[in-house]
């Protein structure tokens, strides 16, 4: 299974890829999560990323492409992967068809998690991330265990969330009708329990 879950920032879209790759046994694949860790390590990468991320815009096409090109050339994206948070622009979406077909590969679905704008900055603004395991809460719908040791995201500020949901809008949304002309969309209301959501997704894809 080669699959893109696209989604506005805060629709679940990382708790679901990572809950949804380890029920297919193939790997999620966030450009988030590799452009943070690079920041963490201190790479060149990082580096340039770093500003870019703060503000809620989008990191170069080119920058997010090599990533990608790089993480997909591994062994354990042969059988599949899922892609979280890529592709973001025409460009990155162009990009990936080539990339792929260089090996006679194609996407064979892309999940659209659907969310109403209103829901998003509240859901954003009451994340947080457990710093030992990764693991993603929220303060009201998903609490975290007591003693827990919570980061907010640099990004998931208010102001920010604005601004990364204008770029989805503005540059992420126009691939939904891309996707949909080659008649491979998958559309799922992001609305709910972590595990109805789930539920959709699987369905969606028997
Ligand atoms: P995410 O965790 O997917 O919300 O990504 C966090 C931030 O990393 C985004 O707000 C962007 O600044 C950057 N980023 C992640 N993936 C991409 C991408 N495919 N294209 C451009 N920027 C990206």
């Amino acid at each position: 299974m080669k699959l893109v879950l696209l989604g506005p920032p805060g629709s679940g879209k990382g708790t679901q890829a990572k809950r949804l790759a380890a029920a297919l046994e193939i790997p999620q694949v966030s450009t988030g999560d590799i452009l943070r860790e690079a920041r963490r390590a201190g790479s060149e990468v990082g580096k340039r990323a770093a500003a870019i991320m703060d503000s809620g815009g989008l990191v170069g096409d080119d920058i997010v492409n090599e990533l990608v090109r790089e993480r997909l050339g591994r062994d354990d994206a042969k059988r599949g992967f899922i892609l979280d948070g890529y592709p973001r622009t025409t460009g990155q979406a162009e990009f990936l068809d080539a990339y792929l077909a260089e090996s006679d590969r194609a996407l064979d679905a892309t999940l659209v998690l659907d969310v109403a704008d209103e829901h998003i900055v509240e859901r954003i603004v009451g994340r947080r991330t457990d710093r030992a395991t990764g693991q993603i809460y929220h303060l009201e719908y998903n609490p975290p265990p007591p003693g827990a040791d919570l980061v907010l995201r640099d990004d998931d500020r208010e102001e920010v969330v604005r601004a990364r949901l204008e770029a989805y809008q503005r540059d992420t949304a126009p691939l939904i009708d891309l996707y949909t002309r080659r008649g491979i969309v998958r559309k799922v209301s992001g609305n709910g329990s972590m595990d109805e959501v789930m539920e959709r997704l699987r369905e969606a894809l028997r």
